[in-house]
């Protein structure tokens, strides 16, 4: 699909707005209640194993999950089960959710001790008990990528493209250890011999730490990558770090995956979990998000219950600043997050950033016609027309979509960034992308 530029050369040029950074980790004090969502993760929702009245502790699994593809979820809190009911979740979608009463003590199951790992199929149980899902935002199954039996490269994804963004940045300044546990666990018990770390230019202090402690691990090393939005997005990043293109189809006809060019990409934070859960048996409970924003009055690093809401969440945060007017809540970062209808939603286990801007900050410009000046398609990473694709999507031309592969846009937003006449180009890609994966489903009779 590329011509010409690499794709990591491709991308925008975004500004860093890392004010966080360099604030430490705060843990939020426990809240009332949250709500835990059975479907943080691609693939089958966990099925709910406790019902209302229930007494939980922190660790105990709430949710088994329901398939291959899926994972497992545990209580964040210790308390009682105060319903299990359908939840609309912020993006739309309605799956069953834990309502759990906080008692306050934070008692950790005693069913959670360090697991037994001897080879590869322990670590995958231990992966999936841990409920490990990709916590960049995708939220894919970490136990089902390391399945595959052809990987020899292991990318950590530490790049943490996105604006505002930096509790990758914390994990890796306050979480060195079990990085690189984390590290170690994969590459010995899934046999690969190969470590790269992408961490974007704008962490010099991360790439340095990073550098001094892997010197002595064998086949790991540090990639500094540009400074160009999205290098975090899998494809660009595995092009980056190994100078390998995953495959637009695989052998067996499907859409390509990194397995297919012999990667497999984990988010730092992902690895640095394992790591933990390794050497505690705590599963995933917590989520560190960034909080942001020109109306939030302390803004900062927040560790979460996983389904704290996000009212709670502000509240921590010192709450909306009292001479700004809330303009929009944007859950993850600017460039691929979402805006939320209100501050009643729970923290997910892929979440890592919670924005809130002033009216004036959020107000979008008025969009105008289309100069055809081509930078939506220079900026996008995927090698897409987006121009054109816009066009023939405006047709539902479905053999159109299929040629130029909008199945490939991965949603990264550089192309709006650069419009100059502020057309909404990756809302029209995201529209266009599920009209087609629907037609396409349909012809397949799924
Ligand atoms: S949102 Fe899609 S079309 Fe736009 S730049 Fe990103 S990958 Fe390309
Ligand atoms: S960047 Fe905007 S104005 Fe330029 S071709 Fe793309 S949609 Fe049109």
């Amino acid at each position: 699909m590329l011509k010409g530029l690499k794709r990591s050369a491709k991308g925008a040029r975004v500004p860093h707005e890392k004010a966080t950074a360099g604030m430490a980790t705060v843990k939020m004090p426990v809240p009332q209640h949250v709500v835990i969502p059975m479907q943080m993760h691609i693939g089958a929702p966990a099925q709910p194993v406790v019902k209302k009245g229930d007494t939980v502790m922190v660790g105990t699994l709430i949710g088994q999950a329901g398939g291959f593809i899926s994972a497992d979820i545990h209580s964040s809190v210790s308390g009682t089960v105060l319903d299990v009911a359908p939840m609309r979740m912020v993006n739309g979608t309605v799956c069953k959710a834990v309502a759990i009463k906080a008692d306050g003590h934070q008692t950790l199951d005693p069913a959670c001790t360090p697991p037994v790992v001897t080879d590869k199929d322990s670590l995958l149980v231990a992966i999936r008990a841990c409920g490990l899902v990709g916590l960049g935002g995708a939220g894919f199954p970490t136990a089902v990528k390391l399945a595959a039996n052809t990987i020899d490269t292991l990318v950590i994804n530490a790049a943490e493209c996105e604006p505002y963004l930096t509790t990758d940045t914390r994990e890796m300044l306050e979480c060195s250890d079990t990085i690189l546990s984390g590290i170690d666990a994969v590459m010995k018990y899934c046999d690969i011999p190969n470590c790269i770390i992408g961490i974007e230019r704008n962490k010099p202090e991360c790439i340095d730490l990073m550098f001094s402690l892997t010197r002595d691990m064998p086949g790991v090393s540090v990639k500094p990558l540009p400074m160009r939005y999205p290098q975090g997005a899998e494809k660009t990043l595995i092009e980056t770090c190994t100078g390998r293109e995953v495959p637009q189809t695989a052998p067996n006809g499907k859409g390509g995956i990194p397995a297919d060019c012999g990667c497999v990409v984990m988010n730092v934070t992902s690895v640095s979990t394992l790591g933990k859960y390794l050497k505690t048996g705590i599963p995933l409970v917590t989520k560190r998000i960034t909080v942001d924003g020109d109306a939030i009055a302390k803004p900062g690093n927040l560790e979460a219950p996983i389904g704290a809401l996000y009212r709670d969440v502000i509240e921590a945060c010192g709450g909306i600043k009292p001479d700004v007017e809330l303009g929009k809540i944007i859950f993850g970062g600017p460039m691929m997050g979402g805006a939320a209808p209100s501050a009643d939603f729970p923290v997910l286990k892929q979440n890592n950033g919670l924005l809130l801007l002033s009216r004036k900050a959020a107000a979008l410009p008025e969009a105008e016609p289309c100069i055809r000046c081509g930078r939506c398609i220079q900026a996008c990473p995927m090698g897409l027309e987006p121009v054109v694709i816009a066009e023939n999507f405006k047709n539902r031309d479905f053999d159109a979509l299929q040629a130029r592969c909008i199945d490939l846009c991965v949603a990264c937003g550089s192309c709006t960034y650069v419009c100059p006449a502020k057309r909404p180009v990756s809302q029209t890609m995201a529209l266009a992308k599920a009209w087609y994966l629907k037609e396409k489903n349909g012809k397949a009779g799924k």
